[in-house]
């Protein structure tokens, strides 16, 4: 989780060698190889014996930087391998050698492409110095070079990928996808592909699979798989990486990620945003509304600042979650193999990952009302054809649909207000605990839902819709009046809760003067 300073820590485990208790330490980043050499050494044999490791009751323990830890009381034992073991074992050996193989020859395949990118380069040079190139013909060798060294890129990729990819704070590897992706293919129903496109969408209806496909859907439905040239497994392989990519918050997990999705989704329809802006912006809109909360450990940004995480350390305290939320973002789409961009032009690139970062970064509350005080002094004389105006707007519309729960039906939206207590108190529980600062809005002695979404309608959600409002009219019918709705109804809740606190400490002082 979000505090790191444990994954610098030295695992300890005990062993028995000859009866007498031995302490082994080693860190969490040594290789399942460097292991084994410590636990021989340990154990008083040869540093290259295969061995296995068993505990008390006879069980076989894997031994991994992750392996399960003893206790002085409960001592594993070193066991050196039998011949009749290792028969066993060959087979595995067998198949492990074939896999590093098959690495050696993709290395020496790229070695020739290598060789014949360099030979290529050579002729192009000759034929430019003795000829001079049409520009059509250099354009062609130029193609012909982009694809040798996208060839060579992956194929590169391939071979390196198995170790690449650690960079989440506790240490978790992205597990790299070469395969077709197996969510089954959902057929979805022409009545849920209508329902896709509004706030009273179901989302607590469905699957991961089935979120996945409805995701993929609305990337092939906004015409983002055409316009970025997109190769439809990669698609597959990149949400299956996000959805791995998010944890199991109460609040902050995969359907979270969903519903911000789903709700870009529906105002992209709503707002009628594709007459007004490119696919470009769609797909930046769409991306950044998948990718916002990446990572996200449960924990917010005063508790990252406060406990002064490694990622608030590493971001020096400017929203370190939604760096890194942007980073982890970048990172999956450097995988060749999840790189759903792979096809645009590195120019336009660079500019949609710049885009992406803006939007993502802007979920950060702290910034809420710097955004929305711009987005003001531009709603009244809106122009798309300006690019302050659009950028500003797309801040807004990501920022809508990150904290648009409460837009949806009241059935659909209370959940969440559940999630979202259920991590603010393990925050708060935490910060007790750690003697840090707690927020009154995370505190359970002083919290409760309609207290803690009463003020947030009011004056977070009402403010920011009715502003986009004036932009968009449309809105006011399906997504302001059922805020509206929301606020009058947690403040009739609050006021039988405030008549039932008030009944019960009256009681308390009758029980107390019927005793007198
Ligand atoms: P996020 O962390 O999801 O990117 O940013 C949105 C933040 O807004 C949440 O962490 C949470 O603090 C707040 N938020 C979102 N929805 C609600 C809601 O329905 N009620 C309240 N009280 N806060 C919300
Ligand atoms: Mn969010």
């Amino acid at each position: 989780m979000g505090s790191s300073s444990s994954s610098y820590a030295p695992r300890t485990i005990y062993l028995d060698v000859d009866g007498k208790v031995q302490k082994v330490l080693f860190s969490r980043h040594c290789s399942p190889c460097d292991i084994r050499e410590l636990l021989c050494s340990s154990s008083k044999i040869p540093r290259n014996t295969a061995i296995m490791v068993v505990d008390p009751e006879g069980a076989m323990v894997s031994i991994d930087p992750t392996m399960p830890l003893n206790t002085p009381n409960s001592l594993y034992k070193v066991v050196p391998l039998s011949t009749a073991q290792l028969g066993e074992r060959e087979e595995m050996f067998q198949s492990v050698f074939s896999q590093v193989a098959e690495q050696f020859t993709r290395a020496f395949q790229i070695n020739e492409l290598k060789t014949e990118v360099t030979s290529r380069l050579l002729v192009l040079e000759k034929r430019v110095e003795l000829e001079g190139l049409k520009a059509v013909e250099i354009e062609k060798c130029k193609n012909d070079l982009k694809r040798l060294r996208d060839e060579m890129d992956s194929r590169s990729a391939r071979v390196n990928c198995p170790c690449k990819y650690s960079f989440s704070d506790d240490g978790r590897k992205l597990t790299p996808r070469r395969d077709v992706p197996s969510y089954p293919k959902y057929t979805l129903s022409r009545e849920t592909i209508e329902a896709l496109k509004k706030p009273t969408f179901d989302v607590w209806h469905w699957e991961h699979n089935e979120m996945l496909s409805c995701m993929e859907y609305m990337y092939h439905d906004l015409g983002l798989v055409k316009e970025f040239n997109m190769n439809p497994i990669t698609l597959k392989r990149w949400l299956l990486a996000i959805q791995e990519n998010y944890r199991n918050n109460p609040f902050h997990n995969f359907r979270h990620c969903f519903c911000v999705s789903q709700m870009m989704y529906g105002m992209i329809h709503l707002c009628n945003l594709k007459g007004n802006l490119t696919l470009t912006d769609i797909g930046i809109l769409m991306t950044a509304a998948v990718c916002h909360d990446l990572d996200h450990p449960g924990y917010n940004n005063a508790y990252q600042i406060n406990a002064r995480t490694e990622l608030a350390v590493r971001y020096n305290d400017i929203s370190p979650l939604e760096n890194h939320h942007c980073a982890v973002a970048f990172q999956i789409l450097s995988l060749p193999e999840c790189n759903i961009f792979a096809n645009v032009d590195p120019e336009a690139f660079k500019e949609m990952r710049q885009a992406i970062i803006t939007l993502i970064l802007a979920t950060d509350m702290a910034k809420h009302g710097d955004i929305l005080e711009s987005f003001k002094h531009k709603v009244d004389h809106f122009d798309f054809a300006n690019n302050e105006h659009v950028s500003c707007l797309k801040m807004v519309l990501i920022k809508c649909c990150d904290i648009s729960n409460e837009v949806r039906p009241a059935e659909v939206a209370e959940p969440w207000v559940d999630c979202l207590l259920e991590e603010y108190f393990m925050q708060s529980d935490r910060e007790k605990s750690e003697g840090l600062p707690v927020a009154p809005f995370m505190d359970r002695d002083k919290v409760t839902k309609p207290t803690a979404q009463i003020g947030f309608i009011k004056f977070v959600l009402i403010p920011m819709f009715e502003t986009v409002m004036r932009l968009f009219p449309q809105i006011e019918e399906i997504m302001v009046q059922p805020l509206r709705d929301s606020r009058d109804h947690y403040e009739e809740l609050k006021q039988i809760d405030d008549a039932l606190s008030e009944g019960s400490s009256f009681m308390t002082k009758f029980r107390r003067l019927e005793k007198t």
